[in-house]
C-alpha cells in the first residue's frame, strides 16, 4: 500500500523519503517488507502522501499492467512513471468502489458472461449473444455505459495526463468488473474502447495472441451489428460518415472501417475515404461531436449512503481511505454534491 499510495501520487523512492525526511533505502526496504514500520513512521509516510494512515494498513491485493485481470487499450511507449500513476489510480478507485457498495446489497438487471470465441465461432457472435442476453433493441446503443452498470459493471471517467491510453478494464476474481475511460479522448472513441473492453471480460479468461482483434471486432459488431447498420452504409462518403455518427455514436472513422468490413465499399475506396479524413485534419479531430456518457452507479450509491444510511461526506472520506478535500474532489464535485 505504500508503494500504491506514492505511486498514486507521482512520486519516487527519494522523493518521499525526502518528505519524510528519512533515507529511500528505508523506504525501499519497507515496500519490499523488508522492514516493518512504527505506527508513528506510517503516520508521517501517510500524512506526505496526503492519505490518512490507514490506508497503509489495507490488505487488498493490487492487480497490474501484466497480470491477467487487467486489460488496457492503446498503450503506446508510455513512460513507466506513467503507467504506475495509472495503475495505482485504477486500484485505489477499484479498492473504493468495493468499500462504497460492500454495505448495499446491489442488485443488477444482468451480468456480464463468460463466452469462449471457440463455442461460439466468432466475435460478432458473442457479441449478438451478449446483445440477446442483455435484451437491448435492435440498432444503435444509446448510452453503453448504463448497460454496463446495469450488468454491475463500474465505470469511471477519469482526465489521464496523456492521450496514448485509452481505457483499461480489471475484473478481479469476486469484485464487479471496473473500467476505466480515459476523458481526454473524445466520446465516439471511448464507447467503442468501452465496448473492446467489454469484449476482454467477455472472451479472454487469459491473455491470447489474437486478443485485440477480437475485442475490437466484438466492439464493431456490439455497437454497429452488421445485419442493421449495413443498409445504411451504401454510397459511403465522408458526409454519409458524418451524418451516421450522431445516430450510431461511433467515430467516422469507426463507421467508414465498418462499411469496408461490411464489403460495402472496397479497400481501395477505403484507403481513399481515409486519406480524406486526415487531409481534413479530422483523422484526430474529427467533426460532430457525442456528448460524453456519465456513469450513475457511483453517484446512486454515494446518494444512497448519504440520503438512507445518513453517512456525511467525512464520514465516505474515511470509509474509502481519502480526506474529505479530496473525496469531495473525487466523488462530489459542485454540481453534483447532494445535500
Ligand atoms: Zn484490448
Amino acid at each position: 500500500m505504500v508503494t500504491l499510495a506514492r505511486e498514486s501520487r507521482g512520486m519516487t523512492m527519494g522523493e518521499l523519503a525526502a518528505k519524510v525526511g528519512v533515507t529511500s533505502s528505508l523506504i525501499s526496504k519497507i515496500e519490499q517488507g523488508a522492514r516493518e514500520m512504527s505506527e508513528e513512521r506510517a503516520k508521517s509516510i501517510a500524512s506526505s502522501l496526503d492519505y490518512p494512515a490507514d490506508v497503509l494498513t489495507w490488505r487488498e491485493p493490487v492487480y497490474g499492467f501484466g497480470s491477467s485481470s487487467f486489460y488496457h487499450r492503446k498503450q503506446q511507449s508510455l513512460p513507466q512513471k506513467t503507467l504506475k500513476q495509472i495503475q495505482a489510480f485504477v486500484n485505489f478507485h477499484r479498492i473504493r468502489a468495493k468499500r462504497l457498495s460492500a454495505a448495499l446489497d446491489l442488485d443488477f438487471a444482468f451480468t456480464i458472461p463468460s463466452l469462449a470465441v471457440d463455442d461460439y465461432g466468432s466475435p460478432e457472435e458473442i457479441a449478438r449473444a451478449v446483445r440477446a442476453a442483455w435484451r437491448m433493441p435492435l440498432g444503435p446503443v444509446q448510452n453503453l455505459t448504463e448497460w454496463i452498470e446495469a450488468a454491475g459493471g463500474v465505470v469511471v471517467p477519469r482526465e489521464f495526463n496523456s492521450a496514448k491510453i485509452n481505457a483499461i478494464s480489471v475484473w478481479p476474481p469476486g469484485e464487479s468488473p471496473f473500467f476505466v475511460l480515459n476523458t481526454l479522448l473524445p466520446a465516439c472513441n471511448l464507447r467503442f474502447s468501452l465496448a473492446h473492453e467489454l469484449g476482454h471480460l467477455v472472451m479472454h479468461e487469459v491473455p491470447e495472441p489474437g486478443q485485440e482483434e477480437e475485442a475490437d471486432r466484438f466492439a464493431a459488431e456490439f455497437l454497429m451489428p452488421a445485419r442493421e447498420i449495413k443498409p445504411h452504409l451504401r454510397g459511403m462518403n465522408l458526409t454519409l460518415a458524418a451524418r451516421l455518427k450522431p445516430v450510431w455514436r461511433t467515430s467516422m472513422g469507426a463507421i467508414i472501417r465498418r462499411a469496408r468490413d461490411l464489403d460495402v465499399i472496397t479497400d481501395r475506396q477505403h484507403t481513399s475515404l481515409r486519406v480524406q479524413l486526415s487531409q481534413k485534419g479530422w483523422s484526430k479531430d474529427e467533426p460532430v461531436q457525442i456528448p460524453h456518457e456519465r456513469p450513475s452507479l457511483i453517484p446512486e450509491i454515494i446518494r444512497v449512503h448519504h440520503s438512507e444510511h445518513g453517512y456525511s461526506s467525512s464520514d465516505l472520506a474515511d470509509m474509502v481511505g481519502l480526506y474529505t478535500s479530496e473525496w469531495l474532489d473525487l466523488y462530489e464535485p459542485r454540481g453534483l454534491r447532494a445535500v
